[in-house]
């Protein structure tokens, strides 16, 4: 007997950042109830970042039960560490609560804590030290290697699968035929899809954060197969997906789009997905995809710049992948993908890559220092500069990412153009400071942005507001950015953890194939589940009764549009934490 499953039209879990999933549908056997749980975990309506906070930050808690005061209570010695006043109550849009807030600000101590009322109630407890968000680095970054595809991988407790999707041939739409020896890269998301375009963002995200804070990354162990060796861990990890990346460059330069089986499987193990894994093209001449190759070009570029120190034989190659992909996209400038007959694994259509080129075209200049690239560059900006507006990185818009790195990168640039991108990353970052004031659960979420993807919108805009400071040091956009991290961990309205096996009440049912399918209780470790969203695709998440958007989620493993881990909700996150890592690490 079998039946149906769930149809997956990703547009509503990714809409947001800017990809869509294609519709599917894979035959499962028995009759499949799914496991789920009450969304709401509890906190007694105390909610707060769950893993804790840093010494010196600003620390806040949102109340949802009425009450006038608060203490914050040692749990070392059961003292009274302090004691304050309740904020006046307040409506908060986005989850229909009447919340209150309690700032314990000044309290600067180490130790475990929790938070009462003077009504009665007590909060989970909590805990302020410098090392707060380590380990959250730690499985955040790991997790990266429990969504390896192609070798034995083993997180330890039972969170193990043997190599997988060894099986590759070229599907006739690559313009190739046979099979091929392509394998590696990370599972995509709860699928064990591999895509170029989210493979893209992805890296480069965590390239940026090894750029920004690899001083206090280089010894940061992760307990993975490379350890020990030349690279650092964190390098290491992002070469096994660099290595799949650059195995999908043509001899001529383009890249295909995705390597996938031809439709999503159902809740197996990766091992258990048998036939063989398509190197996936556009069906016709020239086979690959322009946003697909400036996407390699992109990430090769600044992994050129990174390896250089620790492999330069690997940074080399990534530089020439880089400069061949670059000059196929300028032959090629308009080439785009759709979903072959067939095939209808996740499609990442994108119909621009001028943003895909520009980001490329900065990449390459910043690394080589070529006027050529300088030029190109200056060449795709609007005009007047003025005009330049930064959107939130997304998998298939990622200007913004092209002129940062513009930006940031200190050697003969147009002063203008720098000057252009700086105001406009500030106004967005202000605007955020400005959204998060209005939040009662403090994220920087406006109400439309429960929709595809909101915790990885949570996570970008962090990021957008740690780069803000890079270019314009404000004590707001790093409250901002922590606020963020604050919410996903916890202080939302659910009381949740969106991240598995953090904090006290973290998620327990991602729709994560390896998570179901393994027979242990607890998901795999690390995740950040894509969060809320008003606007679903799957039937779980619709069948919620219409309530404001933050309550848009359930943890079950069905609902694909509020519950599901993908690797590029993962990386600003990772991009966060590493901050954070690195604060920490200089006091
Ligand atoms: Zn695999």
């Amino acid at each position: 007997m079998s039946r149906r499953e769930f149809l997956k039209t990703a547009a509503s879990c990714l809409g947001a950042l800017g990809f869509v999933k294609d519709s599917w549908g894979a035959q499962v056997s028995g009759v499949y109830a799914g496991s789920s749980k009450a969304a709401s975990a509890g906190a007694n309506g105390i909610y707060l970042n769950q893993i804790g906070f840093l010494p010196d930050s600003s620390k806040v808690a949102t109340v949802s039960t009425r009450a006038g005061s608060f203490l914050v209570r040692s749990l070392r010695d059961n003292s009274v560490a302090l004691r304050s006043t309740l904020s006046a109550q307040r409506l908060d849009n986005a989850s229909g609560d009447s919340v209150q807030f309690a700032d314990f600000s000044t309290l600067k101590v180490p130790g475990a804590y929790r938070i009462e009322l003077d009504s009665g109630v007590s909060g989970d407890s909590f805990l302020i030290r410098k090392d707060a968000y380590d380990n959250a680095l730690l499985l955040t970054m790991r997790s990266f290697y429990g969504q390896r595809c192609g070798c034995d991988v083993n997180l330890g407790g039972g969170y193990a699968h043997p190599k997988c999707h060894m099986d590759a041939a070229f599907h006739r739409s690559s313009g190739k035929t046979g099979r091929c020896d392509i394998h590696g890269g990370w599972h995509d998301a709860g699928d064990y899809g591999r895509y170029m375009i989210n493979s893209g963002i992805t890296t480069g995200t965590l390239l940026w954060a090894w750029e920004s804070y690899g001083a206090s990354l280089h010894d940061f162990a992760l307990q993975i197969p490379e350890s020990g060796g030349k690279v650092p861990d964190f390098l290491a990890e992002i070469q096994w997906n660099l290595q799949w990346m650059l195995s999908l460059q043509d001899n001529d330069g383009g890249v295909w789009q995705k390597q996938s089986r031809d439709d999503f499987c159902s809740f197996i193990m990766p091992q258990d997905e048998l036939g063989p894994n398509y190197v996936i093209g556009t069906g016709s001449v020239p086979y690959k995809s322009t946003c697909a190759t400036a996407d390699l070009a992109a990430v090769t570029a600044i992994a050129a710049r990174c390896y250089s120190s620790y492999a330069p034989v690997f940074s080399q190659q990534c530089l020439k992948a880089a400069r061949t992909a670059w000059s196929w996209c300028q032959n090629n400038p308009n080439v785009f993908f759709k979903n072959p007959p067939g095939i209808h694994t996740a499609e990442f259509g994108d119909n621009d890559c001028r943003d895909e080129l520009l980001w490329a075209t900065a990449e390459l200049w910043r690394t080589t220092g070529d006027a050529l690239f300088n030029q190109a560059f200056m060449g795709m900006l609007p005009q007047p500069l003025a005009t330049i507006k930064i959107e939130l990185p997304s998998a298939t818009r990622v200007a913004s990412l092209g002129y940062w790195s513009y930006a940031l990168a200190g050697r003969n640039r147009s002063d203008a153009a720098v000057a252009a991108i700086q105001q406009a990353t500030l106004k967005t970052a202000r605007e955020l400071v400005h959204q998060s004031s209005e939040n009662g659960y403090g994220n920087s979420l406006a109400l439309e942005d429960y929709a595809g993807g909101s915790n990885a919108v949570v996570a970008n805009h962090s990021l957008l507001l740690l780069i803000a400071n890079q270019f314009e040091p404000d004590s707001s956009h790093l409250d901002c950015a922590l606020n963020n991290l604050h919410y996903l961990l916890g202080r939302n309205c659910l009381g949740i953890s969106w991240v598995t096996q953090l904090g006290s009440h973290p998620l327990q049912h991602p729709h994560h194939r390896p998570s179901v399918a393994d027979n242990i209780v607890a998901p795999w470790p690390g995740l950040l589940s894509n969060g809320p969203n008003a606007n679903p695709a799957d039937p779980i998440t619709k069948a919620l009764p219409r309530q404001a958007p933050m309550r848009m989620y359930v943890d079950d493993e069905r609902a694909y549009s509020s519950n599901e881990p993908i690797i590029s909700c993962n990386a600003p996150l990772v991009f966060v934490l590493a901050a954070l890592h690195a604060q920490s690490s200089h006091r």
